[in-house]
Parts: structure tokens; sequence; C-alpha cells
């Protein structure tokens, strides 16, 4: 491949997708048509994802109003037989009539007694943020309608918030931050400017002190600490308890909340008065601060039981991290004053190179083109020393694309590589320190946790790793519950673990902790009834009610809806549930809320009864309406005073009343290059969003479609409240039993997993960084505060930063991360993670430590807002010219001598294939006739993926398993577990005599060759033969045999390895999901992409120039 046109960085926006298989112009760009391969089949099953072993169309596929006739349809609903359903369900003495059709505003029809009219629908309510905000681009930000470059440009002026339009437009898109982050760039520490806006004339707020007995407890149950414990050693004598006493904790929402510090003195402190800044706000900078504990003396009586049992299955934290030698904080100030971090971790960071020598090499990747690492590929390691680095945060929680932050501005743009950070925060952890004390220190100015990368100056100072402050060390944090020491600041929990959990006390509360509020709204169309979803909704609702995350206060209700919303009462004591209708959908009304949204444990029955009759409730109704948005606005006004959950199932365009959307999707332009349907239709869906944000209300939508359904819009509603969005494309009970096999294992996970509500999180970094674009989904509420009503442990994040200030006089920075959430058990919790990274003054250094994963990420991150701002060519000509520029960049800056070849820096090895595979990902690929929901539901993930399920996903692991061996197997609690090689995913590296595992995170696919070996269908696979194999066969059967355990072993630890069940595909040469496992041959060529060889030749062409 060697046509021109594609453009050099910079350049002019021709291109790439010349060769991406059209010949022409722009328009016609993808008119060459989805035929991938010669292996490759269907079109059929490219087009719908992994559905495709559906025997053929069916009617759920034909758009259900035209086998209907709609009139009658609403008609006969709203009579005899909808009643006769409901009669079923009413209780005694009630008559619900439908009433005639809800066209016009008809009064509702409840005939139980007079229903207050409730408060007008939630559109109506002033929206969160000022403006209507239609288009993500243009309304929300000066000068977004600027035609964006093709390439990024990472170099952003030191000053200036405003100087970013393009990326700040592009955060206000398909990342879930919108218009308020527009002036709020600057969030790292240290613009004086900066710190004054945070200030609030405050007055001095009470000692807040909470009555918590500060116990230290790696893994504490909840609610109050164990004071019973037997007290350790008391050096000390007991203190505070009096003193405490007094200060009643308080939840008033003008003072207490999270920004002030945590404990001591009666020094002013800043008074907050919103959410927004719960977590901290930014600077104080508040001046005089004394921070004495009035007592003297070391009265650290508190008591600190010694390791106590686990808390939810969590282990103990391991001592490891916290074995007080591993640290030597020299108790000198000397040592410490004159460098603005540690002076030892600086001159031990000298030493400690952890670059192997390999990480040095130059490669040329025309000649040496399988770089792919036969095992999974691991995070490059800071070049710290390695008592700093053992401290380090995991990568999985926290990880920066260079692992080397550039000193200047300068230097980072010469790399032309992005800077920012990838987080997991919520994740599930086995392990994970819990600290309960009165006493959260922070740092005065930056609000800064402490952390294992803070300089102690001595015992009584420690100097912040952020602003650089030196802060006091509060008299209680001289005690270390582990040790049992007096005098030890620096061996405390918090200092040795990058990781930690503090239980927060009620200043860093608005209200008191909300309960655990979930609230279900299922679509009960004709459409919907047709999928069958609620037999295996309720039925799963039914299998996890007990595990749903909370406690006595767990609050639940439902509501169902088509062209009208139908509301249950579960009150307690009710015999059965009684269903509500209301038809006027114009200005929807909650009949008596308080029965709708009931206590889980008292009302128990009425929701198994309600959730065992659902089903059956509709399987005659001929209604195709579906007023999904006026549903939503009901699901709002009934979380409103709580907050909580909302989970929508819906399975089609929703179609009545506020949020109908219209079918934009054109078939035959799918694979048109101007994806111009991206974007919202309407801001209906992020309006609603923003509203059920600022009361801490959280949608997740589950779509299960088979035909269009405007998930650019409706997808809105997740995005900016902090949801997530499943797709389920085809979703039918009988005819695609491998979508039910997901949702089955999908819902189980949702419904059990942990969950945080009424959440903040705010991202802090060294002095002189500055982040200035939020990716995932949530609300920018303030400055860089991001509003999560709900977070759960799937869910990542990533930011972009910039060099505001030269860090020539810093060895080390740090990143900190704080979540502030409400535990489904009613604790205020913040969990911190730290990470730190040196400081490099040299290009090749910068190169050296690039975390080409990381980068990736945050590419296709960026890719989603340039494909909404600008245009998919554009993203994908961006992304391309990320590489170019790069590797452009090394080749003039940091190759002495110009060798012909391609060549790059070890960590950027696999840079041109990762971009490669984000090219024929499905967010971003062309030629093919991928529906457009699903390139959507693509980009959500590419947002709110973890990084390293979104690697997998868009450059899966593949391995030859028809042979597995025991060789170099790993063994893991007496189980043996075979390490096959991966594979490179090209398919040459197949043979129609083997079987090959294809591991894409969230699904597995395991092609087996026709001429596969009998040896494994039979032990393996156990089948006779070939033609024996099933066409839809979603897992291997457990047998008798080594070549079983071993496949199992297999399979079962790589799904071990992630919180949620990967569905098992097992592929026939002639399935149609076999396109789909063809689709993900990255380094082949298709008819409108290039193969990696003649991607790198490409690259190279644009690199030489
Ligand atoms: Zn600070």
């Amino acid at each position: 491949m060697s046509q021109p046109g594609v453009p050099a960085s910079g350049g002019a926006p021709t291109g790439l997708q010349v060769q991406n298989g059209s010949t022409s112009a722009l328009g016609s760009l993808y008119t060459n048509g989805p035929v991938q391969n010669a292996l490759m089949s269907s079109q059929v099953s490219v087009s719908q994802g992994y559905n495709s072993q559906l025997p053929g169309p069916y009617p759920h596929l034909i758009p259900a109003k035209s086998s209907l006739n709609p009139v009658s349809g609403q008609d006969n609903y709203g009579g005899s037989q909808t009643v006769s359903t409901l009669n079923n369900y009413q209780g005694p003495g009630q008559t619900l009539n439908r009433p005639p059709m809800a066209s016009n505003p008809v009064i509702p029809s409840l005939h139980s007694g007079p229903v207050p009219r409730m408060s007008p629908p939630a559109s109506q309510i002033p929206a969160a943020i000022p403006a209507a905000t239609p288009m993500p681009s243009g309304s929300l930000l000066p000068g977004a309608n600027l035609p964006p470059p093709l390439n990024w440009q990472y170099n952003y002026p030191s000053t200036g918030s405003q100087t970013n339009c393009l990326h700040a437009s592009s955060q206000s898109t398909v990342s879930g931050n919108t218009n308020l982050t527009t002036n709020h760039q600057h969030v790292s520490s240290g613009d004086p400017s900066l710190q004054n806006s945070y200030l609030k004339s405050g007055s001095a707020s009470p000692l807040v002190n909470p009555p918590l007995p500060t116990t230290f407890q790696p893994g504490t149950p909840l609610g109050p600490p164990p004071v019973k414990g037997p007290p350790p050693v008391r050096a000390l004598t007991p203190q505070k308890s009096s003193h405490t006493a007094v200060l009643q904790p308080s939840f008033n929402s003008a003072l207490n909340q999270e920004g002030g510090t945590s404990n001591t003195s009666n020094e002013p402190m800043v008074v907050h008065n919103s959410y927004d800044e719960i977590e901290g706000g930014g600077f104080l900078a508040t001046p005089q601060l004394t921070n004495k504990n009035p007592k003297v003396g070391g009265s650290v009586g508190y008591s600190y039981p010694s390791l106590p049992p686990g808390y939810q299955n969590t282990p103990p934290p391991s001592t490891t991290g916290m074995l007080p030698s591993s640290l030597n904080y020299p108790s000198g100030p000397p040592a410490f004053t004159q460098t603005p971090l540690g002076a030892n971790h600086l001159t031990a960071s000298m030493h400690g190179l952890s670059l192997h020598p390999e990480g040095l090499r130059v490669i040329n990747l025309l000649q040496e083109r399988n770089m792919l690492p036969t095992t999974p590929l691991q995070p490059p390691v800071p070049n710290l020393h390695e008592d700093i680095q053992k401290l380090n945060c995991n990568p999985e929680l926290f990880r920066c694309t260079l692992t080397s932050i550039p000193q200047t501005q300068a230097l980072l743009n010469k790399a032309k590589l992005p800077l920012g950070l990838l987080l997991h925060p919520f994740k599930d952890l086995v392990q994970l320190p819990v600290v309960t004390s009165s006493t959260i220190v922070r740092c005065r100015s930056c609000r800064t946790y402490i952390n294992p990368f803070v300089s102690f100056l001595d015992q009584r100072r420690w100097k912040c790793n952020l602003c650089y402050r030196i802060n006091d060390v509060p008299e209680e944090f001289m005690y270390n519950p582990l040790t049992r020491v007096y005098g030890e600041p620096h061996r405390r929990p918090e200092v040795q673990n990058a990781t930690i959990e503090f239980m927060a006390p009620s200043e860093y509360m608005l209200r008191p902790p909300q309960p655990p509020v979930y609230f279900f709204v299922f679509d009960v169309s004709h459409n919907a009834v047709e999928t069958g979803y609620l037999n295996l909704v309720c039925q799963s609702l039914l299998d996890n009610l007990d595990l749903l995350p909370g406690n006595t206060r767990t609050k639940i209700g439902f509501v169902t809806f088509d062209s009208t919303i139908h509301f249950y009462s579960l009150q307690e004591g009710l015999s059965q549930p009684q269903m509500l209708i209301v038809s006027d959908i114009e200005d929807v009304f909650i009949p008596m809320p308080e029965n709708l949204l009931v206590n889980l444990n008292e009302s128990k029955e009425l929701v198994q009864d309600l959730l065992k009759t659902l089903p059956q409730m509709f399987t005659k109704t001929l209604e195709t309406q579906s007023a999904l948005g006026p549903a939503l606005q009901a699901a709002f006004k009934l979380m409103s005073p709580t907050g909580g959950r909302i989970s929508v199932f819906q399975t089609q365009l929703p179609n009545l009343g506020v949020g109908a959307l219209k079918p934009r999707e054109e078939p035959n332009q799918r694979s048109s290059a101007k994806e111009i349907h991206l974007t919202p239709s309407t801001d209906f869906y992020k309006k609603l969003a923003l509203d059920c944000s600022g009361q801490q209300v959280a949608v997740d939508l589950f779509l299960l479609s088979g035909q269009y359904s405007d998930l650019a819009s409706l997808g809105c509603i997740s995005r900016y409240s902090a949801g997530s969005v499943y797709y389920y494309p085809s979703y039918h009970q009988q005819h695609n039993p491998v979508q039910v096999q997901k949702l089955q294992k999908e819902l189980h996970r949702y419904l059990t997993r942990k969950i945080g509500f009424e959440a903040v999180m705010r991202i802090r970094c060294t002095k002189g960084l500055s982040i200035h674009t939020f990716h995932g989904n949530f609300f920018v509420r303030s400055t860089d505060l991001l509003s999560l009503p709900n977070v759960n442990p799937d869910a990542g994040y990533a930011v972009q930063m910039s060099v505001e200030e030269n860090l020539t006089d810093t060895q080390l920075v740090s990143f900190q991360s704080a979540l502030l959430y409400t535990s489904s058990k009613g604790e205020r919790r913040i969990r911190v993670h730290t990470l730190c990274l040196p400081v490099v003054s040299t290009l090749n250094e910068v190169f050296l430590g690039a975390d080409v994963q990381a980068i990736s990420g945050l590419l296709a991150n960026m890719a989603v807002d340039r494909c909404v701002t600008a245009s998919l060519s554009d993203a994908r000509d961006a992304l391309v010219n990320a590489v170019i520029d790069t590797l452009s960049a090394y080749r003039s800056l940091v190759l002495s001598n110009q060798q012909p070849g391609l060549m790059v820096p070890f960590s950027l090895r696999l840079f041109p294939l990762f971009v490669l595979a984000l090219l024929k990902q499905k967010s971003f690929q062309t030629g093919t006739n991928a529906r457009l929901d699903e390139r959507i539901f693509a980009m959500c993930q590419v947002k709110n993926q973890p990084l390293v399920y979104f690697m997998l996903t868009t450059h899966p692991n593949l391995y030859r398993i028809d042979s597995l061996s025991d060789e170099g197997a790993l063994n893991i609690n007496d189980r043996t577990i075979p390490q096959p090689p991966i594979l490179q995913l090209s398919v040459e590296k197949l043979s129609r005599d083997g079987a090959f595992l294809m591991d894409a995170g969230s699904v597995m696919m395991l092609w087996i060759g026709k001429n596969c070996g009998h040896n494994f269908l039979s032990h393996v696979v156990g089948v006779q033969n070939y033609a024996s194999i099933p066409q839809t066969m979603t897992d291997l059967p457990e047998l008798d045999t080594p070549e079983s355990a071993r496949t199992i072993a297999f399979i079962s630890w790589l799904r071990e390895q992630r919180p949620f069940f990967p569905i098992l595909y097992i592929i026939r040469d002639e399935s149609p999901v076999k396109a789909n496992f063809l689709q993900n041959m990255v380094e082949d060529r298709t008819e409108s992409a290039l193969s990696y060889y003649e991607f790198l030749l490409h690259i190279q062409q644009q690199v030489n120039k």
C-alpha cells in the first residue's frame, strides 16, 4: 500500500481513509463495502455483533409497528384485555380503568382515591446547567467550532484556561463532562489565582473532631468502629472523648463538609456550601495554621484493635506494605529542607534504574515485525528507587501515559505523546486497608491526603508532595496503630499504602448518608414483550434480591411503561402489589409516592410477588408505543428525595411524549464517511441526566433492541448521570440464546457488584501539572470535581494533562485521586490512590518511559471526542498522525544516526500495532456496515471501560489451545493452568487442524478448524466429529479427560481475571460469528483497511519524509 495522500502530521485532511477502502472523495469512504477477508463469511453477522448465531431474520428484527396495527393495538390495550390482567393485580376494592388514550392530556385514571398532582415534569425544572447544550461542540465552548487540526495538539500554552478550545470542546461531548468545565482547566496545584478562586469567605468552623473512635481497621466491619477490642499498649493518656462529645457532627450543609480538615483546632476553615466541593475543594490558603492539638504530650489513647477480622472477605492488609523498615525517613530536618521532595527519594532514584537493558533497544519495526510478547503485556515500571516503587499505586488502578514525566511542556511537545492518567478507582480489591480515624490528615493548603510520597521534615512536620506546603503532624497521627509505637508518623498505614480507604467523619457529608435505593424501569411494549427479556430480568432480580448491596434501609421500586406509565404500590401490608396507571404522559404525576419506593426488607414478599407476575402481565399487549421519556421523568421524581440508581430496560426507539426520537439511521449509509448521527438528536436525555446528577441519581441503560434505537441520544441519560450503558443488539429469548446468556451473566454482576452512592471524585497533581480534560461517565460539577451519583467497580476514567510550570526543580511528581462515596451500608468513605512518578529532562527518557497501552487508551478517548466534534475520518487521521508525529520526533530528535527503516524505542514497539487496532475497532472502523448503535456503544465502552478491558477489546489475545501442555504452566492453589503463548492476530497464525481461543475481554471466541484433531473434538469439545459441533455452543463441557481439564482450567483462569463473565462462543468454520472472529485479526489486510505491514510502510514513509 503506497497510495499517496496520507497526511503528514498536521497535513491536509486527505488521507488514510483513501487507503482504507475507498478510492474517492470523503463522501464515499466506505463504499467498498464490508467484504473483509477471504475467510470472512456473512455480512449479516458482521452487522449484528455477537448475536449472529441467529438462524435468520425473525419477527423481532422487523419493526414491531409494521406488523401491528397501532391504532387497534392501543385500543386493545386500553380495553378489557389489559384490565383483566390488571385485575389480578389490584388490591381489594381497587378498580383501575384505563383511560381512553393518552393522546389527549387525560386526568390520571386512578380510581383508588384522590391523588395529588405532582410537581411539573423534570424537563420543566430548570436544568442544572445554563444552556440547553444541544450540540456538544458549538454551544458549550467558545471556539469549539474551529475546525480541529488533524493531529492532536498536546502542547498547551502555559497560561490561560481558554487556550485549549479543542480539547475543552471535546470533553463536553462524549466524555461525560460538560460545559462547566470550560473555565476550569487548571486543576493543578500552585496557580495562585486559582488558589484564590477556591477561597470561600467563611466563618470559622468549630472543631470538627467527629465522635468516632480512632481505629485503624484493616477491613473493619461497617458501622461504628469497634471500640471494645482489647486496647493495645496505651502509652498515652486517653484523649478527646470529652472533646468530641461536645462537637456534634453536623449535617448542616453549610458547614462541616469535606472541605474542612478532618480534625484539629479552631482555626478558620473554609466553608463549603454544596456537594461540589465536598471532596475538598482546592486550595484553602488558610495562612495561620498552628495545627497544634490543644493537648500536648501525645495523648493518643485510642484503641487500635490489632488487625481485626476481615471486612467482607477482605483479608487484613498484608504487612509487607507496612513494614516499618521499608523506608528510611531521616529524622533531621536538614536532609529535607533543600529539595521540594524527599532528598532521599531523589538520590535513591538515581541508582534505581529499573529499566531492563532490553528497554533501551531501538527497534526497526520493518525488520522485527513481531514484537508482540507471548505473555500479556505488562505496564512499564516507573524508573524509581525500589523503596518508592514498591509503595507505588498498582497500575491496574492508576497509570500514566508517560511513566517519566517531562519536566517542561516544551519537552512534552517534542515527544508528541499525550500526557494523561487512566484510572480504575473503584476496582474490586482483594486487599484494601481501611482507616477509621477522627484525623484524616490532609494538606492544609491543597487538601491532598497524606500519602507514601510526602516527606517528613521531622516527626512533627510533613511536606506536601503536591503543593510543597509544610504541614504539622497531628498529635493523633504520631501513634502507629500497627506497631503500637508512638512517634512513628511515617509508619502509619496512610503513609505506607498508596491505595487506602478512610471512613469519613461527618464533615464529609452534606446530609446523612443516603440509603441504597434501586429503581427499575421496564419497557413492556409489544416489542419488549416479544423479546421475552422480562422473564430473564425478573427472574434474575428474584435470584439476586438478597444479594443487592444494601442494608436494612435498602429501598426498591418499579415502573413499567408503554404508551402509559404503570406504577406499583408495594406498601407493606398489601396482600398483593397494586398497579396504578398514569396515562397522562404529558405531565406525569406520581400516585402515592411513599408506596412506590419501599423498604425492601419490609415489602420483600410483595416485591417477589411482583417480579413473579410481571412477565405474564403484558404477554398479550399490542401496545407498540414507548413513552420512555415520561417514564424516566417519573422515576426521577420518585428518586429525587433520596438519590440512588435507576435501571432502565428499553427495547426500541422511544416514540411518545418527551424524549421521543425519530429513526436517523439509514442502513445504506452506515458506512458513509459522515457519521453525522454520532451526536444526540435531542438534549432531553442529557438535561434529565443532569437533573438526576443534581439529585444523586444515576441511570443505567440496558438497551435490548433489534432496531436502531438512537443510542447516541439515549446514552446521554447514563453518560452524564454517571451510569452505565449495556447493549444487547437483537436480544431475543428464543432466537438469540447467546445474548440471553450474556444478559444473564452481566445482570448478575450488575445487581450484586459493589456500588457507591452520592460520590464525588477529584484528581490532584503536583504543582506545575494541570489536568484539563476528563473522560468517562460523570458530570463535572465544579471546576475539577467529578459528580458521580453512583460509582461502580467496573468503570474507568481518563484525564489529560499538561505541564503548566516547569518541573525543573522537581524529581518526583505525584497524582492523587480521592473518591468520596456512601457505601451500600450507609458509611461515608474516601478511597484514595496516589501515584508517584519521576521527572526527566531528556526526550529519550520520556520515550523510554512511555506506556503504550495507556497512550492507546487515552488516544481512543480523544478520538471518540474527535469523532463527535469533527468527524470519524478526522479522528482516524488524528490517530494515524499520533504515531507518525511521535516516531518522527523520535527519529529526528533522539536517534543520532539516521538509519533506514522504521525505528522505534522499545517502549513504543507496539504503538503502530495498537493504533492500527484502534482504527479497526468498532468505534473507528470504516468500510463495514456496522450499525450506528453498535458503533456508538463501542464509543461508550471506550469512555467507560477500564484500560485493561479496553485493550483486550481492541487488541484481543489469541491462543492456540488444541494441544495445551503443562509446560510452563502456572500452579495456583494446586491447579495447573497452562500458559499457551499469545499469537499475533493474523490468519497466518491459524490453521485448520487447530483450535484457537480469542480472548476479547467481555467475550471469548473459540474457533475450531475443519481439520481439527479428533482428540480435541472428543476430549475437549465432547463431540464425535466436526459436523456434530452445535451451531450455538457457548461453553465447553467439563469432561473427564486431561485435555478437558487443561482447557477448562485455562479458560476459567482467564475469566477469573475479570469481574464479569465473558461468554465463550464456539465457532465452526461456517458459523456466522466467524466474521467477528476474523474481524479482530488486526494484522491482516482487508479491503477497507491496511495490513499491519502496509501500515508500517505507510508510517515509515511519513516519518522519513
Ligand atoms: Zn498540598
